[in-house]
């Protein structure tokens, strides 16, 4: 089959490599119809000390059609349209017993990769190289998916790919992070970068009944796309100093914002990053974007992390969490809990995930899809992939 993979830092081929099979008997193979390419890919693309090995196959972000099932399988069937999540979870463990499937300490195995506490790794990852599982991902024809009763979910007849795709890795991430913080109707929301789990979090906040919406970013075709399609009040850092204050001064009673969501995160010193962080005109490495997130809620508001953190995070300020009684959630989208209500989002127009699709490409393609995501090209917003 043909498949995307990683041969080194920006630099990644397609490839014809061998079909995946069938290796446990509650696996499926799944004959990719669309895929995503995620700003989490982004971070594996451009670090400098990516857990991918030469030739690992990248992609968390797929649906596509069952086209072969393991003897124990029982929940889907051949020809089946199904959403895989990009968190493989097995469905029986003590954190998946609690939905909270991104911490399943059974799928990681011994590539489990960033633990360091002693304690199991979490959940292993598609396309994620020897950090998470070392899963062979979805920018490719086939998949094996391992845990088929489990993750794989059929997707609604009225939903088309393009709003399907969504449902395996960004949506739910925007929505973990907007549920979790209980916005609801009324509410202020500032969110903190604008690539696609930043819109789709604005999407998100809008459909709970938020009422004002800030976010902040400096791409202008970004906030352009923000200000047209969630009614946000849109502030470039790059011509701010402080955002955070542009925010506090136009809040009622100058309190800050009930929720904010972090939807950039952090990138360890040394790699990329044309994000928030760096471009906030501070010190890479340092945990500004979450200093500035901290900085723009209000006493007793909630800050939602969304954005990856990796390594080392310094000079947070937790005097002034402490001060102002934030309550912090993050952490890696559970996935699973989330399909059901998504796509019955999706179906009702509630939610329109696929407007934020800005190129649709061909999986020979994926290589020109990873620079012009990268770049920020062609006013780039998402990416899709079809084998
Ligand atoms: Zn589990």
């Amino acid at each position: 089959m043909r498949a995307l993979t990683y041969h080194g830092h920006h630099d990644v081929r397609i490839e014809t490599v061998d079909d995946p099979t069938i290796q446990q008997p509650d696996d499926i193979i799944v004959k990719v119809t669309t895929a995503g390419i995620c700003g989490a890919d982004l971070h594996l693309y451009r670090g400098k000390n990516s857990p991918m090995k030469l030739g690992d196959i990248l992609g968390q972000e797929f649906i596509g059609e069952v086209v072969e099932t393991g003897p124990e399988v029982t929940s889907v069937r051949k020809g089946d349209r199904v959403v895989v999540p990009s968190v493989i979870a097995c469905g029986r463990c003590f954190f998946c017993k609690r939905g909270q499937h991104a911490a399943c300490e059974t799928t990681a195995g011994r590539d489990g990769g960033q633990s360091d506490r002693h304690i199991p790794p979490r959940a292993a990852l598609f396309g994620f190289g020897h950090a998470h599982g070392a899963i062979p991902g979805g920018h490719a024809e086939y998949v094996r998916v391992p845990h088929g009763n489990v993750g794989p979910r059929p997707i609604l007849d009225s939903l088309t790919d393009e709003q399907a795709i969504f449902l395996g890795s960004s949506l739910p991430a925007s929505y973990q992070a907007a549920v979790e913080a209980g916005i609801g109707p009324g509410h202020s929301v500032a969110i903190f970068g604008a690539g696609p789990v930043g819109l789709l979090a604005a999407a998100c906040a809008r459909m709970l009944g938020a009422e004002q919406i800030f976010v902040i970013d400096h791409h202008p075709y970004r906030l352009a796309f923000a200000e047209k399609h969630y009614d946000a009040h849109t502030i470039n850092f790059d011509e701010v100093d402080a955002p955070e204050q542009e925010i506090i001064s136009r809040t009622a009673g100058r309190r800050g914002v009930d929720t904010v969501i972090d939807a950039v995160g952090f990138e360890a010193k040394g790699s990329t990053l044309e994000t928030v962080l760096s471009k906030i005109k501070l010190e890479p490495g340092s945990s500004i974007a979450l200093r500035q997130c901290l900085a723009a809620v209000r006493r007793g508001g909630h800050v939602s992390i969304s954005g990856a953190y990796w390594g080392t995070t310094s000079n947070v300020a937790l005097t002034e969490a402490f001060d102002r009684g934030v309550t912090l959630t993050m952490g890696q989208a559970h996935v699973h809990p989330y399909l059901s209500e998504l796509q019955e989002h999706i179906a009702k127009g509630a939610l329109q995930p696929e407007k934020i699709i800005s190129h649709g490409m061909s999986l020979e393609e994926a290589a020109a899809g990873y620079l012009i995501f990268d770049r920020k090209e062609e006013e780039c917003r998402k990416v899709i992939l079809r084998p």
